[in-house]
């Protein structure tokens, strides 16, 4: 059972409305580690957003935002593995981690197989731009291992090792087009709104899904390209994911936790789909 049980008696001692109805012999497909949970500014002590999925003996990246390489470390992460990073959008908090974990590839962690960063519309002037700016020469020095840069438009789906990443647009400002997640892996489904305030784009994006990862800035104060934690809360039922966590959570949300009734994110903690 791979260890559903433990997962299950936990979650069910402890806050029974969150238990997942495990059907047995049902096989998990995705394995999400969330290693950034806070928001830009480490509300909580919590790390910039960054969710760490294995697949197989491969793994892809959610997001890499600042703090993500030292998260990766505390977590035990091994950034060799990951085959893809997957960016929402182009705020630092989300992927600003990208030129330490380049870095850190080359001297440290000593990579030699590709990597493929995809991200929206403008990813790959700005990463040059974010490396340039913090470690001039870096973007252009020789690797022994490959790059690939992918752009990504809103409605385009795309299939990258097994993984198939389907880019919304939704509401935020970041001079680049700001995109919800959707993958798709051997028939399960992990939805994420990135940055954004409410659009009916999210109904989409989380339609049915095994789990979906959301924006709470928060807990219900309405601020414009964020979400809060109430207006999400009023169109769950209509969204239709199976299982729903919260993350990005600033200051406001966190001291709300306890009128929470849906699961939030922790850094560390995993959840398997
Ligand atoms: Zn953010
Ligand atoms: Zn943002």
């Amino acid at each position: 059972m791979e260890g559903h049980g433990l997962d299950l008696s936990h979650q069910a001692l402890l806050r029974p409305k969150h238990v997942t109805v495990i059907t047995p012999g049902r096989r998990h497909v995705m394995d999400v580690q969330f290693l950034g949970s806070g928001d830009a500014f480490g509300s909580g002590g919590r790390f910039n957003t960054c969710f760490h999925v294995t697949v197989g003996d491969g793994a892809f990246l959610i997001d890499c935002g600042a703090s993500s390489l030292i998260a990766m470390r505390k977590f035990g992460v091994d950034p060799n593995r990951i085959h893809t990073v997957f960016v929402s959008h182009l705020h630092g908090d989300h992927f600003g981690g990208l030129p330490f974990m380049m870095l850190d590839a080359q001297f440290y962690s000593r990579r030699s197989v590709p990597l493929t960063l995809v991200g929206p519309r403008g990813f790959r002037e700005r990463l040059t731009q974010a490396m340039e700016l913090f470690f001039p020469g870096s973007s252009v020095v020789q690797r022994k291992f490959s790059t690939d840069i992918i752009e990504i438009e809103a409605g385009q789906a795309i299939a990258i090792n097994g993984v198939t990443a389907t880019a919304y647009l939704v509401e935020h400002a970041c001079d680049a087009p700001p995109l919800a997640l959707r993958f798709t892996c051997d028939g399960r489904v992990l939805a994420y709104t990135g940055d954004t305030e409410w659009t009916e784009n999210l109904l989409a994006v989380g339609c049915d899904a095994d789990l979906l990862i959301a924006e709470a800035l928060f807990f219900e104060r309405k601020v414009k390209y964020h979400l809060d934690y109430a207006t999400l809360k009023a169109n769950l039922a209509r969204i239709g994911a199976k299982r729903v966590i919260l993350t990005h959570m600033g200051p406001e949300m966190l001291a709300q936790l306890d009128h929470v009734t849906e699961e939030f994110a922790e850094d560390g903690k995993v959840v398997r789909i």
